[in-house]
């Protein structure tokens, strides 16, 4: 799929992903893989941009006739600052991973991090309701803060925010508002008594990192579990929960799911997360 040289038509539509650096970006593998799907006059294409380049390559967009880009590190907050307009996600969550060059040439700044979070659980845990009970949310970075906001909209009845540096949980409950608990890190055993959910967010687990330092013990079974890392795919966290009982979700699925919005809005397709696209993606990341 989204085989290298593919023919495009002068009438092609594009898109791409901006970062620094961009190399082990799964993005392009996942996007190709649609365009492909779908047929779509069409290319997505890797955009390596600095950080002191990053107010012209953004203006550009327009210039060029780009539908848009996704944004990854380090650029997310930055380009919240840059655009023209925010949606309601991104501006609480003061990050855009998506931009839409929209018809007059403005910039429309875009969160689906959060989303795609909750969608990916949707998909990989049957019956699983964001109302359920409690969630314990391990990290306070990005990541963390977007999916703090799509909890609450979902209607999470309670989020305790677990962090090592705890004044970075505490700035995110002062900044969204709603049902959040702030917890110090050496509280997050504890913390998981009468749990509905357990998310990891934070960097531990990912290959390279020491594993989360945690203890099941006191999460009910019927918790479901998951971890936003997806390198590797099972992380230590995972595997523990499953060895209890616990249903666990990988990362993966809130990377495909949040793609979906930007997808449909610059190519006009509502794309679907498939096995095959999973498959296609784990291929990928395995390649690097
Ligand atoms: P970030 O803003 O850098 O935040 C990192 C978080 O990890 C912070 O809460 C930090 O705590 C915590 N942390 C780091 N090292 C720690 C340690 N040794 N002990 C305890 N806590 C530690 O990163 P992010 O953008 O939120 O991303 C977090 C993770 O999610 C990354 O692995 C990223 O790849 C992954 N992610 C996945 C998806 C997906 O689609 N699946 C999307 C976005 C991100 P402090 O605040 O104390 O530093």
């Amino acid at each position: 799929m989204n085989s290298p040289g593919r023919t495009l038509s002068g009438r092609a539509t594009l898109a791409g992903v901006i970062g620094w650096p961009v190399g082990h970006s799964l993005s392009p593998a996942l996007h190709g893989y649609w365009l492909d799907r779908y047929a779509i006059d069409g290319a997505y294409v890797p955009l390596p941009v600095a950080p002191e380049n990053l107010g012209t390559a953004l203006r550009a967009l327009p210039a060029l006739g780009f539908a848009g880009v996704n944004v990854t590190v380090p650029h997310k907050q930055a380009v919240a600052a840059a655009v023209d307009t925010l949606d309601d996600a991104a501006r609480r969550i003061g990050a855009v991973n998506t931009v839409i060059v929209a018809d007059d040439g403005k910039l429309v700044g875009r969160n689906t991090d959060g989303i795609g979070f909750i969608n990916a659980l949707h998909a990989g845990a049957t019956g699983w309701s964001a109302s359920a009970g409690p969630t314990v949310l391990l990290g306070a970075g990005g990541a963390a803060r977007a999916i703090c906001a799509a909890l609450l909209d979902a209607g999470a009845p309670e989020v305790r925010i677990v962090n090592r540096t705890k004044q970075k949980a505490d700035q995110i409950a002062a900044d969204l508002g709603g049902p959040i608990q702030t917890l110090a890190w050496n509280d997050r055993d504890r913390s998981l008594e009468n749990a509905g959910l357990l998310v990891n967010a934070t960097t531990l687990g990912m290959t390279g990192a020491d594993p989360l330092p945690i203890s099941l013990d006191l999460l009910p079974a019927s918790a479901v579990v998951t971890d936003i890392v997806y390198a590797p795919l099972e992380t230590p966290l995972l595997a523990a929960a499953r060895a209890r009982g616990n249903v666990a979700v990988d990362g993966l699925g809130m990377l495909l799911h949040q793609a979906c919005p930007a997808f449909a809005a610059w190519f006009g397709v509502e794309p679907e997360v498939t096995d095959a696209l999973r498959n296609h993606v784990l291929n990928q990341l395995r390649a690097d």
